[in-house]
């Protein structure tokens, strides 16, 4: 267990880092960020700093050095990164977790391995491949990217009728994997916490809208069943316990509503503090980003009680020009990262609102 006053290193330097180290230096924790981009949100809020690339070892041997655990913020930590800093300091989570879900094959089959339900998914690594899937998978499915694809990016809608050998090429001929498309009804994730000790925290799901393939509305609780609720929080806690898994993760998943009622279908795992659960912050007894601290610190976790009805909202580009309105706003809680430029699409800050329970 480490003692207030260690310091976690950080990997990435975006807003999630910039959370992450704000809510570690509430308690006492110190951040040290690595990252190769200058302008990053994170390097605003940290103790100390690392402006190198992931593949600089003279560099990243330091900064094990001057840390007590390592962390990350994102998923695509190049593994031979993660491979070099385990054999010199401890990393959380550990790195298995990374070459699981930087692959969508791999992260697809370990979530089938566990009997959860996935959409039905096939391999494709050329377009010969993507026909004999098709053919198993059907359509209307979606083929994507097997590494690198986030917020929609490297994938592509196959309806009928369209050319499979163009398809594939327009992703660049990358290995792919073709999923079937679940007609969901709504879009819910659970973001939960495991400790050292295997001891598990989920904060109530909640419901995800996404606009232009990108996160736009959370909304806590989710509006589901009881039962389904329960079902997705036990879910999030087999992948957690299967991947011996420690600090905070997300599992998105999608809600299906059939004749048997509600059913749930993992799409993605997020091996880290996740976009819909920004509303931890300002909605709950322990954020999200203290809680993936407390954790990787080896510290006990903290209640993940609601305190109220939750909307968060993501501001996305030019919306982050709203800033004084929501200043302005009773009840509005503003979240900026400090982002020089405002380019379409980019995350520039969110706002939650906390209502009560019944309003
Ligand atoms: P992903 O990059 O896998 O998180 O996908 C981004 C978004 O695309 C999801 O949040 C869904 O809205 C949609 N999507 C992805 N996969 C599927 C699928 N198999 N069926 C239906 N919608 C999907």
């Amino acid at each position: 267990m480490l003692r207030p006053g260690a310091t976690i290193g950080i990997l990435g330097g975006g807003q999630l880092a910039r959370m992450l180290a704000s809510a570690g230096a509430r308690l006492g924790l110190l951040s040290h960020i690595y990252s190769p981009v200058a302008d990053d949100p994170a390097f605003d809020v940290c103790a100390s700093r690392t402006l190198a690339e992931f593949s600089d070892e003279d560099a990243l041997a330091k900064f094990a050095a001057a840390v007590d655990v390592v962390t990350y913020e994102f998923e695509n930590v190049p593994a031979a990164t993660a491979a070099f800093l385990e054999t010199r300091a401890r990393v959380r989570p550990n790195p298995r977790v990374l070459a699981l879900t930087q692959d969508r094959l791999t992260e697809k089959e370990f979530v089938r391995d566990l009997g959860i339900e996935t959409a039905p998914f096939a391999s494709v690594e050329d377009a010969g491949a993507l026909a004999r899937a098709v053919a198993r998978v059907g359509r209307p499915s979606i083929l994507k990217t097997r590494r690198f694809g986030y917020d929609g990016k490297g994938q592509i809608f196959l309806r009928d009728g369209a050319d499979l050998a163009v398809t594939f090429r327009a992703l660049g001929g990358a290995p792919c994997i073709l999923e079937g498309f679940v007609p969901f009804a709504r879009e819910v994730s659970v973001v939960a916490a495991r400790g050292e000790n295997g001891e598990f925290r989920a904060y109530d799901v909640c419901e995800n809208v996404h606009e232009h393939h990108i996160l736009a509305v959370t909304t806590a609780p989710a509006k589901i069943s009881g039962e389904t609720a329960e079902a997705a929080v036990a879910i999030a806690q087999r992948i957690a316990d299967a991947a011996d898994y420690v600090g905070v993760l997300a599992v998105e998943m999608f809600v299906v509503e059939g004749s048997a009622g509600e059913q749930l279908v993992v799409n993605e795992i997020a091996p880290r503090v996740h976009n819909s659960g920004h509303w931890t912050l300002d909605g709950a007894v322990t954020s999200q980003f203290e809680q993936h601290m407390r954790a990787v610190a080896g510290w006990p976790l903290g209640s993940t009680r609601r305190h109220g009805r939750v909307e968060m909202r993501n501001l996305i580009g030019a919306d982050a020009e709203k800033w004084r309105d929501i200043l302005n706003e009773d009840g509005a809680s503003l979240h900026l990262y400090g982002k020089k430029e405002a380019r379409p699409g980019r995350k520039m800050g969110h706002v939650t609102r906390v209502f009560p329970e019944d309003a």
